[in-house]
């Protein structure tokens, strides 16, 4: 196995690009080398991203956030601001793992280990998240919902590595949201996950975005549970039809956690308790 530690993102998209047999990046490493530990991927070329200079900062970017691929869950948490404007995603990373995951995930690897189940990628979708990639043929920006395309596989080419993730500028009266079902108290894997991420206009709401994972092959962005809840003050009658929309998403398989039904219910309970939540922290609580 060769082993880089590249000092910048174009040394490390060259590396990747000309290498062969099976690459990783390695971030945290909580899943690179667990599934190396367990025999189910060794890769022939590791790429340690974390030797090149920000990659572990938090900062402010057109009133927004850019995390940098090497800040980890409790980085996150621990930050004095980050918080505040996107409580949602912070607290779906939060949950990812032990205090000895949390000293090591990243968000870039949560979304890039290409899980449906990722907590963090519901979360990042509903806020409108993006993330910078380089590559051999320069660089580009694209949305979270854009790039996990199945189940351990994502969008990116060969040779492409991502830089940074960006959180957009927070603005006034939004709030986010992420919840998520497991079978135990903690350390699982989501049975269903959902971010919902909202804007008010007094007491309705403008905006939306409504994130379900774990029903699916990829993490969804669903645009009929948003339009449901939109220009309502998240009634009754609103809440039921964000439920009915965010089940009728759901395209889940039947494993030893849930089955289909199970999950294509939690789906639209939580899509209630997460948008009741975000509107709470946009300010809609009276
Ligand atoms: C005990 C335990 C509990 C866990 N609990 C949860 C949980 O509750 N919820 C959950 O969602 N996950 C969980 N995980 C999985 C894992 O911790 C997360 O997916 C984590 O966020 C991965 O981040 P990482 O930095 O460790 O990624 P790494 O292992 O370093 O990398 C993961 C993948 O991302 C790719 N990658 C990394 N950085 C880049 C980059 N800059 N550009 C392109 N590709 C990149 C790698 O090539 C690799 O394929 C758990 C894992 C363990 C071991």
């Amino acid at each position: 196995m060769q082993y880089h530690t590249p000092g910048s993102f174009d040394d490390a998209a060259t590396i990747a690009a000309k290498a062969e047999g099976v690459t990783r990046f390695l971030a945290g490493g909580t899943d690179v080398l667990v599934q190396l530990r367990a025999d189910m991927v060794t890769p022939d070329v590791l790429i340690d991203i974390k030797h090149i200079d920000g990659v572990s900062d938090i900062a402010r970017e057109d009133g927004g956030w850019r995390i940098g691929v090497a800040v980890t869950g409790a980085e996150m948490t621990e930050h004095p601001e980050l918080d505040k404007e996107w409580p949602g995603v912070v607290e779906a990373m939060d949950l990812i793992g032990s205090t000895q995951i949390q000293g090591r995930a990243t968000l870039v690897g949560n979304l890039c280990n290409g899980s449906p189940a990722a907590d963090s990628v519901p979360a990042m979708i509903a806020a409108g998240a993006s993330v910078s990639v380089v590559g051999p043929d320069g660089s580009r920006t694209i949305k979270v919902e854009d790039v996990p395309t199945g189940p351990g596989r994502t969008s990116l080419e060969k040779g492409e590595v991502v830089s940074a993730v960006h959180l957009p500028a927070r603005g006034d009266n939004g709030g986010d949201a992420y919840l998520r079902f497991i079978p135990r108290t903690e350390m699982d894997i989501a049975v269903v996950g959902c971010g919902v991420n909202l804007r008010l206009d007094g007491d309705r709401v403008a905006e939306a975005r409504v994130s379900l994972g774990a029903v699916a092959p990829t993490v969804l962005l669903v645009e009929e549970a948003a339009q449901a809840v939109i220009g309502t003050t998240l009634d009754a009658a609103a809440l039921e039809a964000l439920s009915a929309a965010a089940s009728a998403a759901c395209k889940p398989i039947n494993d030893k956690r849930g089955t289909i039904e199970f999950r294509t219910h939690v789906a639209g309970v939580l899509a209630k308790r997460a948008a009741k939540i975000a509107y709470d922290r946009a300010g809609g609580a009276k």
